[in-house]
Formats: C-alpha cells, structure tokens, sequence
C-alpha cells in the first residue's frame, strides 16, 4: 500500500497580515497498490492540497507520506493529471513532441525511431492515431487534450497516477468516456489511482474507498458500496442528495445549503455544525474523533 498520514499548514498573505491555514489536518488514509481511493468534498477541503502531498509538490508540515515499493522494488513513481490539460500542454508543440518530452528526458528510449515508435503506441494507448501526434493542442477538443495529457504521463511509466478533477471541466458525455478510459486504463497497466473530485458520481464507479473531506479533514472515509448505501455522517448524505437523479437528469443540482466557513477562522467543536441540520449544542463544544465503526468505515460525528 502507498500510506498518507499528514498535516499541511499554509502560511497565506491576507491584506498585510501573514495568516497561517491549517490546510491539511491529520489526514490519513492507505491506497493499496493498484487501487483507487477518491478524495471527495467542496472547493477548499483540502483535497488538492492532499494531491500536492502525494506528489511531493508540498512537504507536510507533520507527519509523512510512505511509498510501499512499486513492482520495481524502486518507490512508487507517480505522476499528476490536473483538470485543465489546456494549461499544461505547450501550445507551441506538437502533440508527439509533447508526449515524446518525458522519453527523452528520462532516456526511456534510445534513438528517435524508437521514439517515435512508442509515442505511437501511446496515441493509440489513449484512443487518438498517429496524424494527430503532428497536431498541436489548440486542435483538439477538451476531452481529447485530456487524452494527450494521460498519454503524456504515462510515457514516464507511473505506477501511480494522482488524478485532480480530471474531468469537471468537461461536458457529462465526454466525462463518462474519459473515465471509462481511465479504469481501463487502471486494469489494462495496473496502475494505482488517487482520484480528487468535489462530486461522489464522478467517482462511484472508480474507487474502492471514498475519502469525504471538509474543511481540511476526513469526516467519513468507506468502502465505496458501503458509503452509498449507508453513508454516516450528515455531509456525506447531504452530498449524495445533491447527485443528480438519472430519471430526472435536467432537474437542477440542489448544492449543499449554507457557505462553507472560512478555513482562516474553522467553527470551534464539529466544523459543519454551522450548515449540519442535525446539530446540538454538544457540537459546537468538542470535535468528534474520526472513529472506527464494525462495517469498516471511519466516521466523525458525534452521533453517528
Ligand atoms: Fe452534525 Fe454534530 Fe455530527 Fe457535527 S457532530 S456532523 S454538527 S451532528
Ligand atoms: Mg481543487
């Protein structure tokens, strides 16, 4: 397994004032090699922050991050996929260009027809064809600049891809393919997948845990069946009913009612007890503990 036991504190720049945000706060969780859990909350948890841990972009301020060793014996290597793909491929390359970048620099192959051969066989890996390596990235729609970026990480030949709401800037019926992609993606190589999204349907049919975070913390994290069937904690269920229903797709999305508070100033006891339907005065006194319940979730309420 691949372990995240970790804390973030960020110091932000507000007016003059240096304030310090605890981003990341005691978050832990195993991803087992090649699984998937998905991290899953609103914009600010936390959740990027927790992709930028794992991949080393971020040290943790407490705690650690420990890389079981991957099928090589060498750590796990891992590579990011960030939600606009727009914004990290060089408009000014040719796709083949850009997927061959990771070749060369890694020196995984030797001479430029071998280069040529693999990034080939990348194109077609992803479902795109050998014309459109001569392409540039402009010419492409956003669910197919998605694809080149997967192509392009997987050129270093991760065993672990961190993946940061790959498809919320996409259109629903382009999202269904990329993800589609992604698993067989996951089963075809054996890859290990860290999945980030703020929305749990994105993520139902990919993971085998779930990961629910607020306001820098896990509240619930479960097996993915367990957690749709009887999610504990009141955000968790409120999220779930904010999942479109499929009989009545164009009903609007009711969000989570009341704003999220300022991670700079979290509520004292239960953070959600300002937006929770359920709470009592106990909440605002004391934070409950995530703890272990027998069907092998972990929940963070006082009553659940
Ligand atoms: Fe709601 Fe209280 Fe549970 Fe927090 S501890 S989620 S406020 S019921
Ligand atoms: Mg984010």
């Amino acid at each position: 397994t691949f372990d995240v036991s970790a804390s973030f504190l960020n110091r932000l720049l507000y007016g003059r004032k240096r304030q310090m945000l605890h981003a990341v706060n005691d978050v832990s969780f195993s991803v087992p090699l090649g699984g998937c859990v998905s991290l899953v909350g609103e914009s600010g948890c936390g959740k990027s922050t927790v992709a930028r841990l794992v991949t080393g972009l971020y040290d943790p301020t407490a705690g650690e991050i420990r890389f079981a060793p991957g099928k090589s014996g060498a750590p796990l290597s891992a590579q990011m996929i960030f939600q606009d793909p727009y914004a990290s491929l060089n408009p000014r390359w040719r796709v083949k260009n850009i997927i061959a970048e990771p070749l060369r620099e890694l020196k995984l192959r030797n001479s430029e027809v071998e280069i040529a051969e693999r990034v080939a066989e990348l194109l077609g890996i992803v479902g795109l064809n050998i014309a459109d390596g001569e392409k540039f990235p402009h010419e492409f729609s956003g669910g197919q600049r998605q694809r080149i970026s997967i192509a392009r990480a997987l050129a270093s030949e991760p065993e672990f891809l961190v993946c940061d709401e790959p498809t919320s800037a996409l259109d629903v019926s382009v999202q269904a393919q990329i993800l589609n992609l992604m698993r067989r993606l996951q089963d075809e190589l054996g890859l290990t997948y860290l999945f980030i999204s703020h929305d749990l349907s994105v993520v139902r049919h990919m993971s085998d845990r779930i990961a629910v975070m607020y306001l820098g913390r896990i509240v619930e994290e479960a097996e993915t069946e367990v957690l749709f069937a009887d999610p504990k904690h009141p955000y968790t269920r409120l999220l779930l009913e904010t999942i479109p229903d499929v009989n009545e797709p164009h009903r609007d999305r009711e969000v989570v009612a009341g704003e999220v508070p300022s991670p700079l100033a979290p509520p004292p006891g239960c953070t959600f007890h300002t937006r929770c339907p359920l709470a009592q005065a106990q909440c605002k006194a004391g934070r409950p503990e995530l703890r272990d319940k027998p069907d092998g979730s972990r929940v963070a309420c006082h009553f659940a």
